[in-house]
């Protein structure tokens, strides 16, 4: 057994009963926490201490809506103008997305992976396209994440934009992968059972993915509702919103994650709440794509668990979270609304909702968890405790950088340098070769 003992450090616990504790530390067994207490309590012999002066103590973060796939068009330059949200899918996503190989994948994945590691996000839940590469893609993906030291569950985006073979082999990668899962639990890698959107996924084929997931003890991840044209869609082919036709066809539950929810009215957040489905929250990419603002104040009221997502625009979750804090101001003309549910979605719903996946505990500090434990450099210039932190954590943590990064006990970053023996500028390297190739088939 090994120990690891984090001392003198802000002890933040985070979760529904958020702790903060001054001169704290966390006695780390093997991969998970042992004890959280003051430094005073911690006089044994460790295998290894940190010293945590002027540090602040934090699980790592969760990011509950992600696409690795997205690397690599970082500065493509050759993109129509689009002007709207299924103009932006069609000019770019789904152009970029057909021409992705293995191997793009598995570095798509990687570059953000290293990245997450800098930026204390230590959990993912991806959401993977790549029509032209579906069989084996996940396993590429998964590898990636193995290679790193961080977790995540992944799932392929089945949609009938391909035509039917596609669509038969997303239905296969999704369960052959799901059953990978469950035939040997892995406490790193996790599966979903994917969907594009409503608007790109027809009836038979939503039948035939739901009797597909069935016995597989999964849920679905999927696009709900993210632009008003999904609404449209679905009420001029199929006679109902898109809450609705999820909920009849039997997609959504408490293990179903549905991303986005802009565009939903009281009787679809009935259906969220009844079911027991996740929301998440990705307020950047709404912005970017223009689609509108989720109301997350309405969810929260009716006490659906909401997280928070980046969609690929970061993996940096407290710059996530800025955005939330300022865009609900925005959209209801009222600077003084929706501080506590956005920041509820990341410091104790993105917990709830990976927990549904995992089993050992993530996103709190607390006796039994996974260790997957964050360090903030932080010289807070007001009095930091339980009532100031959400405070400090929007406003300055936010802006501060993490200096060590712990997922399973294992450090992975420490003092700012990378222990995850990869070497980050031949991974880079090599993703400027496979983006130049794909560019041109762009
Ligand atoms: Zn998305």
């Amino acid at each position: 057994m090994s120990t690891l003992l984090i001392r003198n450090g802000t002890v933040v616990t985070l979760g529904e009963a958020n702790k903060v504790i001054d001169d704290g530390a966390l006695l780390i067994e093997d991969a998970g926490i042992k004890q959280v207490g003051k430094s005073v309590d911690f006089t044994g012999s460790y295998d290894k201490v940190i010293d945590a002066t002027n540090k602040v103590v934090l699980p790592g973060f969760i990011n509950a809506h992600m696409h690795f796939y997205s690397t690599m068009v970082r500065g493509l330059g050759k993109i129509e103008p689009a002007k709207d949200f299924v103009g932006v899918l069609n000019k770019l996503w789904w152009r970029l997305d057909k021409q992705l190989s293995l191997d793009d994948c598995y570095y798509s994945a990687l570059i953000p992976l290293i990245d997450a590691v800098r930026k204390g996000t230590t959990t993912f839940i991806d959401h993977h396209a790549s029509p032209s590469a579906v069989t084996g893609s996940l396993d590429r993906i998964a590898s990636a994440v193995r290679e790193v030291g961080l977790r995540a569950s992944l799932c392929y985006e089945l949609s009938d934009r391909d035509g039917p073979e596609i669509a038969t082999e997303g239905i296969k990668e999704n369960v052959d992968f799901i059953e990978k899962c469950n035939r040997k639990p892995d406490d790193y890698l996790k599966a979903l059972f994917g969907l594009h959107a409503s608007f790109t996924i027809s009836d038979d084929t939503l039948k035939t993915a739901v009797e597909a997931a069935e016995g597989l003890d999964t849920g679905f991840h999927i696009h709900v509702a993210e632009a008003a044209s999904d609404q449209e869609h679905s009420l001029k082919n199929f006679g109902k919103r898109v809450v609705e036709r999820l909920n009849d066809a039997g997609v959504l539950g408490p293990k179903t994650i549905a991303g986005h929810c802009v565009h939903v009215n009281e009787n679809e957040l009935d259906l969220l709440k009844n079911t027991d489905t996740s929301v998440v929250h990705n307020p950047q990419s709404n912005i970017n794509n223009a689609v509108g603002v989720a109301d997350i104040i309405a969810m929260s009221n009716k006490g659906i668990r909401v997280g928070l997502g980046t969609d690929a625009m970061t993996v940096n979750m407290l710059e996530e979270l800025r955005q939330a804090l300022w865009i609900h101001h925005l959209a209801q003309k009222n600077p003084s609304v929706g501080f506590m549910e956005s920041m509820n979605t990341l410091t104790v719903n993105n917990a709830k909702i990976a927990n549904r996946y995992w089993d050992i505990g993530l996103g709190e500090l607390r006796e039994g968890y996974a260790a997957d434990i964050i360090l903030m450099e932080y010289y807070p210039p007001t009095p930091l405790n339980g009532n100031t932190f959400l405070g400090h954590l929007g406003f300055g943590l936010a802006e501060a950088s993490v200096d060590t990064t712990i997922v399973g006990g294992k450090i992975l970053m420490e003092n700012r340098e990378l222990r995850i023996g990869i070497d980050e500028d031949e991974v880079a390297r090599e993703s400027r070769n496979l983006a130049a190739k794909l560019w041109d088939r762009f």
